[in-house]
């Protein structure tokens, strides 16, 4: 029998060294690729996600150019954004549009049929917390709105004012005819059944309060608040809601912004 020689062992030590060697350079490798492969991985689904961003927001940014530019057409489209139509002294409505469907909410009260639902889900909830409301003033047709106007500036000019001052007080508490968000069917006035006055206090009653606080849970925003008449061009109605859609009116809602901030993105 021959014995392994001193050179023998060696050479065996140093093929199983380079065999150890290779396999675990052949690990290292391989886990060197996965960590490359997933960092790429990580790095593409960032890209999707980072275009996925930048493709909604300029879909948010053509619906709300959509919302400014033409109100009568976006309140009539299919597109999930009709609720953003935007209508204010700036932003007139086509004289001649419509609501396609009406509901009635209370008698002679009707409002766009898209909004009924979730209007009456919040008059119902608020009965229910045992506060009593009602709907004043809905859908409000152009011909309608322009009688209130006329009515509203024959009684500043019956007390003496010239007719131009008479136009501009008037102008501060209705809105001049095509420029109401009454005329879209997507506004209303709700008002205390313990306080009926149209004036700031409306606003402290516990009606408004529990309106104020809960109404984007329904899709709806307190329209002219507070402290925004220079950006909305209305003083502080604590009784006129308007109904944007759920996502719209919360996030105006945690921003504390307007319909105007939102759409024109001020
Ligand atoms: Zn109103």
């Amino acid at each position: 029998m021959k014995r392994p020689n001193r050179m023998d062992r060696l050479k065996k030590v140093f093929i199983v060294g380079t065999v150890m060697g290779l396999a675990a350079g052949a690990v290292i490798t391989l886990a060197a690729s996965r960590i490359a492969f997933h960092a790429r991985e990580r790095s593409f689904t960032a890209e999707n996600e980072e275009l996925t961003k930048q493709n909604e927001e300029l879909q948010a940014e053509v619906s709300r150019v959509q919302a400014v530019e033409n109100s009568a057409e976006l309140l009539k489209s299919d597109s999930e954004n009709w609720a953003l139509a935007l209508v204010n002294e700036g932003h007139p409505l086509d004289t001649s549009y419509e609501p396609a469907e009406l509901t009635e909410i209370e008698s002679e009260r009707s409002v766009d049929s898209r909004i009924a639902e979730p209007l009456q889900k919040m008059l119902d909830d608020a009965a229910q917390e045992g506060l009593s409301m009602y709907v004043a003033s809905a859908y409000r047709p152009y011909d309608k709105q322009r009688e209130v106007f006329n009515a509203t500036m024959q009684d500043w000019i019956n007390q003496g004012y010239s007719p131009l001052n008479s136009y501009d007080e008037t102008k501060k508490s209705v809105a001049v005819p095509g420029t109401s968000e009454h005329a879209t069917g997507l506004a209303v006035d709700i008002i205390s059944s313990e306080y009926e006055e149209l004036d700031d206090r409306q606003g402290d009653t516990d009606e408004q309060k529990w309106l104020m606080e809960h109404c984007w849970e329904y899709g709806f925003i307190l329209r002219y608040p507070e402290d925004k008449g220079d950006v909305t061009g209305i003083i502080y109605e604590p009784w006129h809601y308007r109904y944007v859609g759920e996502t719209a009116a919360k996030e105006i809602t945690e921003q504390g912004i307007t319909l105007e901030e939102y759409v024109l993105g001020q």
